[in-house]
């Protein structure tokens, strides 16, 4: 199931990543997602409630209404088969039949999240169901018919008659990205899921500007009628920051293992590197020490990394440069902001690499700048800090996911795959002229 999946990979990430997402998307996308989710849940009880209320009603025009009576419920999750079927208005009896029908099917054995029921009710046969129907996946469902006069269903597996379909939008940002994309008709689950593929690269609240544009790629199913009954996976984003493009692609690189990576085969669960230099030597850790031109003791809050004059210094994350001249003690110094949460220091450089300037995004691993010793230094070193939520901490005990780069083998087939996609991609978008 679509909703399971999306809870697996939530638990990969930390909280906070989650309650930056939620407070880009702001209050007001959860408020309506959670309203008409709220409002599937509830259809079934808001139903029966007015047809057992409204007796009277029932009476006067029983002759106009129908028999039979359809009720949807889509499970949530933390529901149970009992706790769905407890709360419909019907026979005891028929509680039971229900989910002695369930227990003898499979497949049902485990209820997954946002899986769709239908039930057709006998109003004037003690309160008997005739039908159901649950939902396996999006293009499959079991259709329980009841062998007449008994307390049994036959089972039949049932093929959908939906259709998947890619689709392809893309929007300038106008006054916010949920708002540019609720304007293209793009749901929001999919805003959501797309705001949460970005979130380990980019602050959606200061790092978006009007006039920044996306794109992307999805699924959507559609019934015999053309009408969008449900969106899928999204196949390629690309979120275009002053003028910088960030593309996302979907791949599967083990049976069942899926992740978006970048066009250069890096995953989007971005780390910072613990050590942002190559052939250094760790020389001062972080912690209390005695400063080595102060003389006294005090809290070394970075991690110094000896290397001769000129060594390049990488960007230990996607991000943009905050900073890029000269910080005092620090000397020349750059200091980059990846995401909400993080943003790492880099001091004592001889000099800055071309182009790394205050508001520039940089790659992981692009170089910023250069050893040197300026400032308060005894000898060329770089002096690394990390910091997360404002606070610095000790890089070397950073715990982040560990983003997957494509390599060899895995890269070539990620290749193949993404071509593939921006074939799609350009299918789609000349389709739309
Ligand atoms: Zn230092």
């Amino acid at each position: 199931m679509k909703k399971n999946s999306i809870g697996k990979i939530l638990k990969d990430f930390s909280i906070f990543f989650w309650v930056i997402i939620i407070s880009i998307i702001s209050a007001f996308v959860s408020n309506i997602y959670n309203q008409s989710k709220k409002e599937q849940s509830n259809k079934i009880f808001e139903s029966l409630d007015n047809i057992y209320l409204k007796k009277t009603i029932k009476q006067i025009t029983s002759k106009l209404k129908p028999r039979y009576r359809k009720i949807e419920y889509t499970s949530k999750s933390g529901d149970t088969y009992e706790n769905i079927i407890k709360n419909l208005n019907i026979d005891e009896l028929e509680k039971k039949n229900f989910l002695k029908a369930i227990k003898q099917t499979k497949t049902l054995k485990i209820l997954g999240v946002n899986q769709k029921f239908s039930f057709v009710i006998d109003n004037l046969n003690n309160r008997k169901i005739i039908k159901f129907t649950i939902e396996t996946d999006k293009k499959n469902e079991i259709v329980f018919n009841r062998i007449s006069g008994k307390n049994l269903f036959d089972a039949k597996k049932i093929q959908k008659n939906f259709t998947k379909k890619n689709t392809y939008k893309e929007a300038v940002i106008t006054s916010s990205l949920y708002n540019s994309a609720i304007n293209i008709k793009i749901k929001p689950n999919i805003i959501v899921e797309f705001a949460r593929l970005y979130g380990f690269q980019v602050d959606f609240q200061r790092d978006v500007w009007k006039d920044d544009s996306f794109q992307i790629i999805y699924e959507e199913y559609l019934d015999t009628d053309g009408n969008v009954v449900d969106t899928g996976n999204i196949l390629f984003a690309n979120l275009k920051l002053q003028n910088t493009d960030l593309q996302l692609y979907r791949y599967e690189y083990e049976k069942d293992k899926i992740d978006f990576f970048d066009e250069s085969g890096k995953s989007i669960k971005k780390t910072l590197m613990k050590t942002p230099i190559n052939g250094a030597r760790l020389s001062s850790a972080y912690g209390k020490r005695k400063h080595p031109i102060l003389g006294y003791t005090k809290m070394h809050l970075g991690t110094d990394f000896a290397a001769p004059t000129g060594t390049p210094i990488m960007a230990s994350g996607d991000g943009v440069v905050l900073k890029a001249q000269w910080c005092g003690g620090g000397g020349n110094c750059v200091k980059i902001k990846h995401n909400s949460v993080y943003q790492t220091v880099y001091a004592h450089m001889s000099k800055f690499a071309k182009g790394v300037k205050k508001g520039r995004r940089v790659k992981q691993g692009q170089i910023i700048g250069y050893v040197g010793s300026t400032g308060l230094s005894t000898g060329p070193h770089l002096h690394y800090e990390v910091i997360e939520n404002g606070k610095k901490i000790n890089s070397q005990k950073l715990k982040l996911p560990s983003g997957k780069v494509l390599k060899g083998e895995e890269r070539k087939k990620f290749e193949v795959s993404k071509i593939k996609i921006d074939v799609l991609k350009s299918d789609l978008i000349s389709s739309l002229n």
